[in-house]
């Protein structure tokens, strides 16, 4: 019985054609700048991101951070949604690393309104104040909704208005401009810097990318350094990120279908209940009845050899990928309908 991880899309496994590249890869030492496959990767990357310039980087988090940190000043106030990566799940390295404050808004559905964003700038030199380093923006958000470009703008023309930089985790911004139907750069035009996972839908193994104009990338590349970030022949792990760049983002479509699929397969299943409205990329979230035994929810998928994460307070998520296919989820929704039926 093969298994199935629908936890999430950071579980993908790389392709053959990924570790044939990293096999075939000509490497150097990348901190003498020697390494051409991540030369290639960055040039290519800063491209399709309408960046300067690129900086491939360990991780995701380690991008972000790393935006922070070369963003801002230690005591800076960086203004963000209450419900965004940096916040929740980057360890509170925000604090640790560039020594910045966090200024939250409540996001709705992960949409920062301008007019909040503008209220929280710090305007004029009163000594009491944190000097405004940074304004950040999440697309497509961690709840799975993408944010639509015209509240992008709006946050976009706030910062411009008051010389504020906009750094954008886009972890899944290939994912986002699936969704809009537009190109990835139509995106990144609203944000100074932007990171984005190769390793989550892409199926890199490793790494993430930062791109922005060349003094910013140049600063960070320094910085990169100072946190341990530089690595040696690392076009062994470039390699794949340039097919996740050239090959894979093509085939995110067939991702969201798949989720659509799941949703509305789940959907018609009583007791469950899916926002279709929701569904924009490749998570499905979904409410579970109260009386479902969560313990014994489990227990059958993990029978059934399907990974998954249980449920957080009756709402569940599952994520497609390029290792889930319509049979795939045939037999994920079996499960449930089983549960549910018993
Ligand atoms: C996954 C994710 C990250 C972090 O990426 P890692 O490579 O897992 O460190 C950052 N932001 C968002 C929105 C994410 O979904």
């Amino acid at each position: 019985m093969s298994v199935l991880d629908v936890r999430s899309d950071t579980v993908t496994q790389p392709t053959l054609a990924m570790r044939q590249a990293m096999f075939d890869a000509v490497v150097g030492d990348d901190v003498y700048g020697d390494d051409p496959t991540v030369r290639e990767l960055e040039t290519l990357a800063a491209g399709i991101l309408g960046k300067e310039a690129a900086l491939f980087v360990p991780s995701g988090n380690f991008g972000n951070q790393l935006a922070l940190y070369t963003h801002c000043q230690r005591g800076d106030e960086v203004i963000l949604g209450d419900d965004c990566h940096i916040v929740w799940h980057e360890t509170g390295g925000a604090a640790v690393i560039a020594g910045v404050q966090l200024r939250t808004i409540a996001s709705a559905d992960g949409v920062l309104r301008a007019d909040e964003v503008k209220k929280r700038i710090r305007v004029g030199d009163d000594i009491h104040w944190p000097r405004t380093g940074l304004i950040c923006v999440e697309n497509a958000h961690s709840n799975g909704r993408v944010i639509p470009l015209d509240a992008m703008q709006a946050v976009w023309d706030v910062a411009q208005q008051h010389g504020v930089p906009v750094h954008l985790d886009g972890a899944r911004v290939f994912n986002a401009a699936v969704h809009l139907g537009c190109e990835v750069r139509d995106i990144t035009r609203y944000s100074d810097t932007v990171m984005c996972c190769l390793s989550k839908g892409l199926a890199a193994p490793v790494g993430s990318i930062l791109a922005g104009p060349a003094a910013f990338i140049a600063r960070a590349r320094k910085n990169r350094k100072l946190l341990g970030g530089g690595l040696r022949q690392a076009g062994v792990l470039a390699a794949p990120g340039i097919l996740a760049l050239t090959e894979m983002v093509e085939r995110l479509p067939q991702d969201h279908a798949n989720a659509r699929y799941l949703a509305e397969q789940l959907a018609a299943l009583p007791g469950i209940d899916v926002n279709l409205d929701d569904v924009h990329i490749n998570m499905v979230w979904f409410r579970l009845p109260d009386s479902l035994d969560s313990g014994q929810l489990m227990a059958a998928l993990a029978a059934a050899g399907i990974k998954a994460n249980g449920p957080e307070h009756g709402l569940m998520r599952l994520v497609t990928h390029w290792q889930i296919g319509r049979t795939d989820i045939d037999r994920i929704v079996a499960v449930f309908a089983s549960v549910l039926a018993a």
